[in-house]
């Protein structure tokens, strides 16, 4: 009898706390910057999952098994957008099969929603394997826009969780109010670099060049996903010495080699910021990428 008594309080207890594990929304996010605005806004009642690491280029992620059982059970899907994810989103979804998250219904998000984008060419045009067609999808690396990917994100969960529409908006307009705080902050440290010049690795810095006033004068790439070729580096390295750039940026997924190379003609530096939450083992969350970069930049820039 007693053991019977044993097996059912331990039966209530394994039921309670999966209810609990049950209760949280369940959410699969692309990017780790994603998984973090989404535990922000989420707080208790998400239970997240970033699909990318934040050392791997978002444009080039492998499918793996795992994945696929994660999108099966979610509840939300949060992704960039764009072309950001093309090559490796759509197969994930489609093999997913979990109709609450296929594009177009409520439990897909899609972060690039009223972000303000740049770049945005007159025409979609894959030429010469060019993999920034709808505009520049790189839009997360500025604190600002991250208030429009909160609000995405938050419009998501209240679809999916009603009840707990009070709860969100609260986190909402907190992490709202710290990105102001903070972007202030980053500003002030920026401002004594104001119209640096540099060069960068791949395009993906618009957002952050214009937030904090850089002037990227060109890419070590020729195009956006076209490695670094021998005429692009001449071409950098010229305008490196014309324009007197002290500065070269690149990102954890690159190969150093070519930065370095332009960098031994020139004495310009290569700095390696991070492009994504999780790059580095203490960048957390979304305030501590942007802490980390500043931090970084007004460092090179001494
Ligand atoms: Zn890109």
């Amino acid at each position: 009898m007693k053991h019977y008594f044993s097996l059912i309080i331990i039966l209530l207890i394994v039921s309670v706390f999966s209810l609990y594990a049950d209760s949280k929304i369940k959410v699969v996010t692309t990017l780790p910057d994603l998984k973090s605005i989404t535990e922000e806004i989420g707080g208790d009642k998400v239970d997240v999952f970033a699909i990318a690491t934040g050392y791997q280029n978002p444009h080039f992620v492998d499918p793996k098994p795992s994945y696929i059982l994660k999108l099966a059970k979610a509840d939300l899907f949060v992704t960039v957008g764009l072309d950001l994810e093309t090559g490796w989103v759509p197969p994930l979804l489609n093999s997913a099969r979990n109709a609450k998250i296929q594009k177009g219904s409520e439990g897909y998000i899609d972060a690039s929603t009223n972000v303000p984008l740049l770049q945005v060419p007159s025409s979609v045009n894959r030429a010469e394997g060019d993999i920034h067609i709808y505009g520049n999808p790189h839009f997360w690396i500025d604190p600002v826009r991250g208030k429009q990917i909160a609000e995405n994100i938050f419009q998501g969960l209240v679809k999916a969780s009603p009840d707990n529409q009070n709860y969100f908006q609260t986190n909402l307009k907190t992490f709202n109010d710290r990105i102001d705080t903070k972007t202030k902050e980053w500003i002030t440290r920026m401002a004594p670099y104001k119209g640096s010049k540099i060069i960068a690795y791949h395009n993906e810095w618009p957002y952050f060049e214009e937030r904090f006033g850089l002037k990227i004068v060109d890419f070590l790439e020729p195009k956006p996903g076209i490695p670094p070729s021998p005429n692009q580096l001449v071409k950098v390295i010229g305008e490196i010495k014309r324009e007197n750039i002290k500065v070269i940026i690149s990102s954890p997924y690159f190969t150093t080699e070519s930065a370095d190379l332009v960098a031994r003609q020139t004495g310009a530096k290569v700095v390696v910021l991070a492009t994504s939450v999780g790059a580095e083992e203490h960048i957390k969350t979304f305030f501590d990428l942007f802490d980390y970069n500043v931090n970084k930049l007004v460092e090179a820039f001494k």
